[in-house]
């Protein structure tokens, strides 16, 4: 008796029984097989991707532009027209992905990818990643340098978006609503207006192949990243809902800003009206005509259409960055003492040296984070095996003192 009961033993869900399953899975009152299981869990993969689509739309009914500065404020300091032109654009962004299929009056609002143009370590990235965070979307981060054309030694356009599957943990729907920063797009720059006898294959050959990646499109994606090659499983990404956001130094684009406006305001006015531009900033008057002498292909301006630049960080920044941000660098340190129950505190002084240190060395914002190093590098060290220590105040010649025995390139020399 007992036997025929065990011979029963079928897949609650399917009906299947023990015999036609590869694995069934015993419950309190019922079993289920492995091919259950698989679809259960791609119902429910399912499921929950369209609720986080949901997220995104009532996050947007709460997240105005305003909001959304609000919160690039809190991370990141200055850059105001920057963090107001990036949040009308991602607003927008996320009005079109609200807005299925082309409206009844034939209205269709087109992709606001974005170029965001200044000097290194002013906070292109930063941006870019504090809005992904916002957003609670899948992020990457792309270097333009290491791209080349199909077929020549470098990766793929294509590997750009393997990092964006990565960083979905492979949910390509998840994927598909990404943001995407690329880095150094000024480094694909055309290498002068002559054609070349040699191919440009790192540099207008990049851009052409950049094109239906922004536009939108359905892209197969090695997802390991790197080369596709033939025997290789592409996953199918449509690129059309993601947001490019593109940064660059663009060194020597100050020249062709001014060398434009120079030649707009000929007459002997003009030096007059130079003169109330503001030199030392002349990135805040780039135009895509600009960006086109440069060296990027009008195809692909044209699929960047929103412009904004970031201005060089001044003393005053700096200073602000070191202590400010949600995540200040200071604040980093204070707290990686207070796990250790040590109070750490440093003299205003210290922190003005700080500043003057990266301004003199023309550091920027990176080059805080090396100092700070450098000067609390042997506390670091030392006290979390020293007893009894439960304070630690950095004065101005303790910094003095770390910076100048320190191994940091150039630090020394005042
Ligand atoms: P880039 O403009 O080269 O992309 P990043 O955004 O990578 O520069 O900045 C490098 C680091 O410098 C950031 O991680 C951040 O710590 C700091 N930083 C740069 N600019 C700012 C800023 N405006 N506000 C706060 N921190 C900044």
């Amino acid at each position: 008796m007992a036997k025929s009961v065990k011979e029963e033993i079928r897949c609650s869900f399917c009906g299947r029984s023990k015999v036609d399953t590869n694995v069934l899975i015993a419950g309190i009152s019922g079993h289920i097989c492995d091919k259950c299981i698989e679809q259960a869990h791609q119902i429910s993969k399912d499921e929950l991707s369209s609720k986080s689509g949901h997220s995104i739309n009532t996050s947007l009914n709460l997240l105005k532009p305003m909001d959304i500065k609000k919160h690039l404020d809190q991370y990141v300091i200055g850059q105001d027209q920057a963090k107001k032109v990036l949040s009308v654009a991602v607003y927008n962004h996320f009005k079109r992905l609200g807005q299925s299929t082309v409206s009844d009056d034939n209205v269709e609002i087109e992709k606001s990818n974005i170029i965001l143009v200044g000097e290194t370590g002013t906070g292109k990235t930063l941006l870019a990643k504090t809005i992904a965070q916002l957003l609670n979307v899948p992020f990457c981060i792309a270097d333009a340098t290491v791209l080349t054309e199909a077929g020549y030694v470098g990766e793929d356009v294509e590997s750009i978006l393997s990092r964006l599957l990565q960083a979905a943990d492979f949910d390509v729907a998840a994927a598909e609503r990404g943001i995407v920063f690329i880095d150094e797009i000024d480094k694909i720059a055309r290498k002068g207006d002559n054609a070349s006898i040699t191919r440009d294959v790192s540099g207008e050959g990049v851009q052409q192949a950049l094109l239906k990646l922004l536009e939108g499109s359905v892209v197969g994606v090695p997802p390991q990243g790197g080369r596709k090659h033939p025997e290789q499983k592409l996953v199918q990404v449509n690129t059309k809902n993601i947001l490019f956001i593109c940064g660059g130094a663009f060194d020597g684009l100050d020249r062709i800003i001014e060398k434009r406006m120079k030649s707009q305001t000929l007459g002997f006015s003009a030096s007059k009206q130079m003169r109330q531009f503001d030199r030392k900033n002349l990135l805040q008057h780039v135009t895509p005509q600009d960006i086109k002498s440069f060296g990027l292909i009008p195809e692909l301006i044209g699929r960047l259409p929103i412009l904004s630049f970031l201005l060089p960080l001044d003393r005053e920044a700096l200073r602000r960055i070191l202590t400010e941000p949600k995540n200040a660098i200071i604040k980093q340190y204070v707290k990686l003492f207070e796990i250790d129950k040590i109070k750490l505190t440093l003299e205003k002084e210290a922190l003005d040296y700080i500043v003057e240190k990266a301004m003199i060395h023309k550091l920027g914002a990176r080059g805080l984070r090396s100092i700070c190093e450098a000067i609390m590098i042997d506390a670091m060290f030392d006290m979390p095996s020293a007893k009894d220590v439960k304070e630690f105040k950095v004065t101005l010649e303790y910094a003095q003192e770390k910076v100048d025995n320190s191994e940091i390139e150039g630090l020394k020399v005042a």
